[in-house]
């Protein structure tokens, strides 16, 4: 709770300083970070004292009647402001006073607040003159005049790094984020991406685990905090996706009580003399981190289209040219340091089955773990040989398509290295045709390793489409699945059946031998399910105790004589518990497709399952209900 009010006063009112300063040079640190690389400064360089800014005598005087100024800091946000364990404060806001305290030749006196709220309490109280690091907002304007800000800290998106990168969050679909609970960020983010789904947690430590353990697929916060948390817990799953709008734009400033106009003045002139390189220094100092863009593959692939198209030109010409044009020399340099340091291989090959390559680029040998010497002209194996035998016919149609509409072709398929791995690659290429005749000449392309992007997206897709208790189908994954069968139940006339499935009494087998139990009973449960439906069948989890079963091809009899077996099994199944021997039944409701006719939706036909289950439910359990009579108890 404490943590949370410290979020909810301090994080959270991020945009009551709309309209203050917003000069860019006071952010060349973020630069660094937003360009290719954000490298950690070594922290050793002392910052040399400055000479003092000159003072009026009336300033002076003011000053000295001043006395050490008393200032409240946070004691517990780091890397901004924090008590260290010999009772010192310490942070990126300390030492930014340090050097204000230096250049005026004043003493900042430091009071311990037990949290942020009691140093908010002393400062309305009057017992402290500054609060020395927080965002301006019109609640705070009520007792506080702000400095200009002390440090501009951006939000940013945080993501698992095999997101892509995001140019803007507006367009994410399906995405969850995550956030402390109760901030007034939580409010903003609500009304500026509708698009998100937000999970709340307690405290800023939570939000980072809950991406990294994929809780959650995002958040929001602060650059600086999310780099010196990600550093300081080990998160190295987590990465910097993006930066989040304007308006999230943190401004730290000074708050001054409101009867200290001139203290608030002379505050704003020491703060104008901190140079961007002693920013700098104070923030690496502390935060102290390598943050590297991550790999964009789309960008990746964008520029891969580009690159082919122009390595495809390139060969064009310097073919034509090369025996007449000495001065191509230079040029044929350059592309050789070009695809030299491609991501992958540019190749020349010929129109065949083989995909004889004339050339490949040095490349090949990491891609594939064969030198280009043993493919140029198949000498030891042919490309061909390299592609899954599976894809090899694919790759032949693609490639006739674009001939046949005279544009580049662009692919995905898998090869297999010398070493035995499977590899996906992506290439984009063209034909060249000779002039006149149009005759194919040759294929010049590009070949890139897109192996880490697709299993990312293979595990993004086994994680939204499983269940994590049962391994089998979540309810997501079967709804939509059920959509696609409606779909071509339309087309084909052809009759399948849906099947709801709830233990019965579960709640009992948790209460009675804790939750663990009954996690294994479902576990175990969905196993027996899976095994004694057809491989074509689909079966989910469709929440709780409860679980879904679609079957294809099949009228309301069929399935339910299937569940009807099922049911047996189950109701004769022992499960066992760390030696303690548990039993459970089920009840079931069966619609088909057949029952319900033209008419039928995915809403109407689980609905009348529900019903069933419910009827299932009323006469006692352990049952099936379909059109049919009911499949009762007994004979098991
Ligand atoms: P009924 O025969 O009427 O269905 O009785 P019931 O006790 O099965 O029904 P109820 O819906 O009241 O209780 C379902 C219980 O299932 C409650 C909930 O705690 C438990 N449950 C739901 N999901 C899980 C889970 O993932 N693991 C465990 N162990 N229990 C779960
Ligand atoms: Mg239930
Ligand atoms: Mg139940």
């Amino acid at each position: 709770m404490r943590n949370r009010e410290r979020m909810k006063g301090k994080r959270g009112d991020i945009r009551g300083d709309g309209g203050r300063s917003r000069s860019a040079s006071r952010l060349p640190w973020l630069f660094g970070l937003l360009g290719l690389f954000w490298v950690a400064v070594s922290p050793t360089a002392p910052l040399v004292p400055e000479p003092r800014l000159s003072l009026s005598e009336e300033e002076r005087l003011y000053l000295e009647r001043l006395g050490p100024i008393r200032v409240c800091p946070d004691p517990d946000w780091e890397p901004f402001e924090a008590l260290d364990e010999q009772g010192n404060f310490t942070g990126i806001a300390i030492d930014l006073l340090d050097l204000i305290a230096g250049r005026l030749g004043i003493e900042f006196r430091y009071v311990v607040a037990r949290d942020w709220d009691e140093a908010v309490a002393l400062s309305r109280a009057g017992e402290v003159l500054i609060l020395p690091f927080l965002n301006r907002t019109a609640a705070r304007d009520e007792w506080l005049l702000f400095t200009e800000p002390l440090l501009v800290d951006p939000s940013v998106f945080i993501t698992r790094e095999e997101h892509p990168f995001i140019p803007d969050a507006t367009r994410l679909t399906d995405r969850s984020i995550v956030l402390p609970t109760g901030t007034s960020v939580e409010e903003h983010v609500r009304r500026d991406f509708p698009n998100l789904s937000i999970l709340g947690v307690p405290t800023e430590k939570d939000v980072f685990q809950a991406v990294s353990s994929r809780r959650a697929d995002l958040t929001l916060r602060s650059l600086t905090v999310a780099a010196y948390t990600i550093r300081k817990e080990g998160l190295f799953n987590l990465k910097i996706a993006g930066q989040a709008p304007e308006p999230y734009v943190n401004r730290l400033r000074m708050g001054v009580l409101k009867s200290e106009p001139r203290l608030r003045d002379i505050l704003d002139r020491a703060i104008a003399t901190i140079t961007p390189g002693e920013r700098d220094r104070i923030v690496n100092r502390h935060v102290n981190v390598t943050i590297v863009k991550p790999m964009d593959y789309g960008f990746i692939l964008r520029i891969a289209g580009g690159l082919a198209a122009l390595i495809a030109l390139s060969f064009y010409w310097n073919l034509r040219l090369k025996n007449t044009n000495a001065a191509l020399r230079e040029s044929e340099r350059s592309k050789s340091v070009l695809i030299a340091n491609l991501p992958g291989v540019a190749y020349r090959c010929r129109h065949d089955r083989a995909w004889t390559m004339e050339f490949i680029s040095e490349g090949c040998l990491e891609l594939t773990g064969y030198a280009s010497e043993d493919l140029r002209l198949n000498k030891a194996l042919s490309y061909n040989d390299l592609i899954v035998p599976e894809d090899r016919e694919r790759i032949w149609r693609i490639w006739e398509q674009a001939r046949s509409q005279g544009r580049a072709a662009q692919l995905e398929y898998r090869i297999i290295t010398a070493d035995g791995q499977e590899k996906w690659v992506f290439e984009r290429g063209v034909f060249v045709n000779r002039e006149g005749d149009g005759q194919v000449l040759a294929i010049e392309g590009l070949i890139i390793d897109i192996t880490a992007r697709k299993r990312a997206e293979e595990e993004l897709y086994r994680i939204s489409t499983q269940d994590e208790l049962t391994g089998i189908q979540n309810r997501r994954s079967i709804m939509r699945r059920l959509d696609t069968l409606i779909e071509e139940q339309a087309r084909e006339h052809d009759d399948f059946s849906v099947a709801l499935i709830d233990l019965d009494f579960f709640k009992k087998i948790n209460d009675t031998h804790g939750h663990l139990a009954g996690d294994f009973i479902l576990s175990e449960f969905a196993a027996i399910l899976v095994a004694n439906f057809r491989p074509y069948d689909l079966v989910g989890r469709y929440g709780g105790e409860e679980f879904m079963v679609v079957t294809p091809h099949s009228d309301g009899g069929q399935a339910e004589r299937m569940l009807s077996r099922l049911r047996a099994i189950i109701h004769n199944h022992v499960f066992d518990f760390n030696g303690v021997a548990l039993r459970i039944t089920f009840s079931a409701g069966v619609a088909s497709s057949r029952d319900l006719g033209a008419g039928v939706t995915v809403a109407n036909l689980i609905d009348r399952a529900d019903q069933r289950l419910y009827l299932a439910k009323e006469q006692g359990r352990d049952r099936i209900v379909g059109q049919g009579p009911a499949f009762a108890t007994g004979g098991a």
